[in-house]
């Protein structure tokens, strides 16, 4: 059976990073298959590597200078990401192997430049059915030369991706495509474009996709803004250099005697097995480090890159100074999920030291963890405490006038990377230590959401520093819709029987 799998680089609207449509069509059930997505395109001429086994196919729309600039772009990743990284290299199209009609003329990787339609940015097609697979690559002449330089490295991960593992999840191939855009030109920031709905979701399963979780139609990017993990996994737990991922990738690949369908293991599992990694504790690590990226960011923790407000992390606006210390249960908005976290922000008044003591307990018997953080961003330092991991977990904290808490309360129960998203309530208290349990209770009721702990700022859902998430959210309907009609495709193939986009715990 023939059955090719398209990964699309979206061109976004402007001024936005074009996301990738990614595994959203791995057969050819998709209606993108009729409009000739996966057909390889004419070429004029051709241009080997002198270096390695890859071949640019030059349309009659793309110059000499776009071919060149691809094949040493080509010739950079293969450097990185394979000499570099250790991955494996992209498997041969060998005539007519898994259904390809063509092999390009041989079994180079072939990398095509030609016009694809319009918001398509790029594609890595795969061929066959099999958990590995061949692969070629298209790519738009019409984009421009930097962004086009930039893509040739995601994409061409797509292509090692393909040559380890077809059925890894979709956050997977996507986040460590993005990341080694990064790692390739760090200078680069037009990713940030896809991070706001990584960081504005901090509740969501880490390993979760926009698909998933969320509504894919107003925002699809939430796998390749995961991309922040996957540098965190690299910086923080790895050497720097990708090595990391090239491991967890080659840990995720299916045994040759498994389900050809099944996804066991994948990159979590990897992950699991890594020596010095404990799961549970890193996924709380990553709480406060990633709290420290955007406009929180600090010197000497966080993320090693600057980046702007686009990846400042969201989450439930308190006042400090109103905390009341009243039980309450979290709601599905502010999660956490099962591998998320329910994220509190809140910054002392200028005039006021604030002890705070926060108390967590699951409602379904989860494993829980409590990552505080306290920034200064004055003097741009920052400290970081984690709680014990139970069932129920407490810890106490001193913010400083002037300073910004920002407190994780994480269910850091064991998951699946494939698992759907699990929404795990926790009982919450919030209250200041230098007051007499309910002293000023009912004060501010009725403010923000009137829940009677803490003190919801009125109109500011979730933002540490700079105004409304929703506001920020990047205007993407019309891309949405094209990839949210990809993920029926995803949802197909796998014959997931997702169709809700939470899965609420039973009451
Ligand atoms: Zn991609």
């Amino acid at each position: 059976m023939l059955c090719v799998v398209v990964v699309a680089l979206l061109a976004g609207l402007p001024a936005v990073h074009p996301p990738c449509g990614t595994l959203a069509l791995r057969d050819r059930s998709s209606s993108l298959f009729s409009i000739g997505f996966a057909d390889r395109p004419a070429d004029v001429d051709v241009a080997d590597s002198g270096l390695h086994p890859l071949r640019v196919h030059r349309g009659a729309a793309a110059s000499g200078e776009q071919a060149a600039l691809v094949l040493a772009a080509l010739d950079a990743a293969w450097a990185l990401q394979i000499d570099g990284a250790g991955n494996l290299e992209p498997l041969p199209d060998t005539a007519n192997a898994d259904g390809f009609d063509d092999d390009g003329g041989d079994a180079r990787l072939d990398v095509y430049l030609s016009p694809l339609p319009p918001g398509v940015g790029a594609l890595t097609v795969s061929g066959g059915s099999g958990v590995t697979r061949p692969t070629f690559i298209v790519l738009d002449p019409q984009t421009p030369d930097d962004v086009l330089a930039v893509s040739v490295h995601h994409e061409f991960q797509h292509a090692l991706q393909f040559a380890v593992d077809a059925n890894e999840s979709a956050m997977w191939f996507e986040s460590t495509a993005v990341a080694w855009e990064v790692r390739a030109h760090p200078e680069t920031t037009s990713w940030l474009d896809l991070v706001p709905a990584f960081q504005e979701q901090p509740m969501a399963p880490v390993f979760t996709d926009s698909v998933h979780f969320g509504v894919a139609a107003v925002d699809p990017t939430y796998e390749y803004g995961a991309a922040l993990f996957a540098l965190y996994l690299d910086d923080v737990h790895g050497a720097g250099d990708g090595s990391l991922w090239r491991r967890l990738w080659l840990g995720s690949a299916q045994p040759a005697a498994g389900d050809p369908d099944d996804n066991e293991p994948d990159w979590l599992d990897a992950l699991g097995s890594e020596p010095d990694v404990d799961v549970p504790a890193l996924l709380l690590d990553f709480a406060g480090w990633r709290a420290l990226a955007g406009s929180l960011s600090v010197d000497g923790d966080g993320p090693a890159l600057a980046l702007d407000a686009r990846a400042d992390l969201a989450g439930r606006a308190i006042l400090l100074e109103g905390l009341r210390g009243q039980e309450r249960e979290t709601t599905i908005a502010e999660g956490p999920f099962v591998m998320g976290c329910s994220v509190h922000i809140g910054t002392a008044p200028l005039g006021l030291d604030i002890p705070v003591r926060i108390e967590a307990s699951s409602v379904d018997d989860h494993e829980l963890g409590i990552s505080v953080v306290v920034v200064d961003r004055v003097a741009r330092v920052a400290t970081r405490t984690t709680s014990s991991i139970a069932s129920a977990v407490a810890i106490d904290v001193d913010v400083p006038r002037g300073l910004t808490l920002v407190a994780s309360i994480c269910d850091l129960s064991a998951a699946d990377a494939d698992d759907d998203p699990v929404f795990a309530p926790v009982l919450l208290r919030l209250a200041r230590r230098d007051l007499p349990p309910g002293e000023g209770e009912g004060e501010g009721e009725g403010e923000g959401e009137g829940e009677g702990d803490d003190v919801v700022v009125p109109d500011c859902s979730c933002q540490a520093s700079s105004g409304d998430p929703m506001v920020q959210r990047r205007s993407i309907g019309v891309l949405g819709l094209l990839v949210g009609g990809f993920g029926f495709g995803v949802r197909g193939w796998r014959a997931w029987k997702r169709r809700r986009l939470y899965r609420d715990r039973k009451r």
